[in-house]
């Protein structure tokens, strides 16, 4: 079956070729959870926090895009009868994601 390739913005990180860092983001999911300070964040305790999850030292906030590998966009592939159900749904005010991420 004939497939064209296609490109589309990484719907991971939305094009931003980076995402938060995982443990990052647990930080700030237990910080919002306890409704932690702005004070707290100048203090040491986010140092501390990470000592006790066993960082050394603070890990960047943001890492690569593990989806698109940093790149922003992700490439795939669509049969020809899914694009025409695609061009079909645009014609009735479907705005158009693509395919979607295809498997790796
Ligand atoms: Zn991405």
């Amino acid at each position: 079956m004939l497939k064209l390739l296609t490109r589309q913005t990484c719907p991971s990180c939305g094009g931003a070729r980076v995402r938060q860092h995982p443990p990052w983001a647990q930080f700030w999911r237990e910080w919002k959870a306890r409704k932690g300070t702005h004070v707290e964040l100048q203090d040491g305790s986010v140092e501390r926090w990470f000592q006790s999850q066993g960082h050394d030292q603070l890990p960047p906030e943001e890492v690569l895009c593990e989806i698109c590998e940093g790149v922003g966009e992700v490439d795939g592939t669509i049969s020809v009868p899914d694009l025409a159900r695609l061009l079909k749904a645009a014609d009735n005010g479907f705005s158009g994601e693509g395919p979607g991420v295809p498997p790796r």
